[in-house]
């Protein structure tokens, strides 16, 4: 984004939009969490946040979205400064796996049920337990205000309605957690973890709120707007390199070859981006491929990584 470039930024979004578009018809809107079903197959939209706060939007930025998985990176920095590596890391691994994000298969294969990374279901599950707090409420509070640092957005809430339709529907998450718990891997009680697991995934931002949160990211953990910084440098890299290695599930190894930027995404069609120290993304698209990424929302990352040449490699 040089400064000639700017004006053109809109326009150029607007079109590469239009590009990835056609991709839309060949995903589908996830359905197993039966609020997300709801979603519009049709949209479309991105956000990019600078570190000198001018931010660009294309497409229907005000639509609101749940993080779903996107909140498992954001957990992970919240845990890693509750608790420290150590402690996190003797109970989920740091592997990239082939297997889909929900994927009970490889609990019983590596040592001790530990869950193999924190991107994935089971791993996600085991570090929101780790979350400190006096209660469901106190952890879902102290999260909450973590979010709401980063986006910058006071005001940010959940869906009570996606939670619940979660919730109520979680039996793989359930058995995830049953079976990590036998292993000593979660101690806590499984429907109170799933409590605090289902409202995590249902917190709503839309498409610039993602992308603040990836400026964050982008920067090492550094917040430009309120000139803080929000997670130590450390955590920060840590993050981006699960983002890299395992941050698009079992598709992150194409990504990394067709886009290559550290970017999670999340179920509801949501995918944040982190542009080392240049910008953050948010994209929004909830048609979805098969393996649960935003069908669209890649190919338009693609086309944005072309175009502006922003793989890391
Ligand atoms: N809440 C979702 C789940 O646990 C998140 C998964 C995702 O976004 N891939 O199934």
């Amino acid at each position: 984004f040089r400064e000639e470039l700017v004006v053109k930024t809109i326009q150029e979004l607007n079109e590469l939009i239009e590009k990835a578009r056609e991709f839309i018809p060949y995903g589908k809107v996830a359905s197993y969490i039966p609020a997300l079903a709801r979603a519009n197959k049709k949209d479309l939209s991105v956000a990019v946040y600078l570190p000198d706060g001018r931010h660009y939007e294309a497409g229907d930025t005000s639509t609101k979205f749940t993080l779903q998985s996107i909140s498992k990176v954001i957990v992970l920095a919240l845990v890693l400064m509750d608790r420290g590596e150590d402690y996190v890391f003797e109970r989920v691994g740091m592997e990239p796996t082939g297997d889909p994000f929900n994927s009970i298969a490889k609990l019983e294969k590596t040592s001790a049920g530990k869950p193999l990374n924190p991107m994935i279901n089971a791993g996600a599950l085991a570090v929101t337990s780790m979350i400190k707090g006096i209660n469901v409420e106190d952890r879902f509070d102290r999260l909450m205000d973590f979010v709401r640092l980063l986006t910058g957005n006071p005001e940010l809430s959940y869906s009570e309605e996606v939670a619940k339709s979660e919730f109520e529907t979680a039996h793989l998450n359930r058995s995830l957690c049953f079976f990590m718990k036998e292993h000593g891997i979660i101690t806590e009680d499984v429907e109170k973890l799933l409590d605090l697991y289902t409202k995590q995934c249902s917190i709503e931002v839309n498409c610039l709120e993602l992308a603040k949160i990836g400026l964050v990211f982008s920067l090492n953990g550094w917040d430009p707007v309120t000139k803080q910084q929000v997670i130590p440098e450390k955590i920060a890299q840590i993050c981006n390199t699960f983002m890299v290695t395992c941050g698009m599930y079992n598709a992150s190894g194409e990504f990394a070859i067709k886009v290559g930027i550290p970017a999670k995404s999340g179920v509801s069609g949501g995918v944040m981006g982190a542009v080392p120290r240049r910008f953050g993304i948010g994209v929004y698209g909830p048609s979805l491929d098969e393996i649960g990424n935003s069908i669209a929302g890649i190919k338009l990352l693609e086309l944005l990584s072309k175009h502006y040449n922003l793989s890391i490699f």
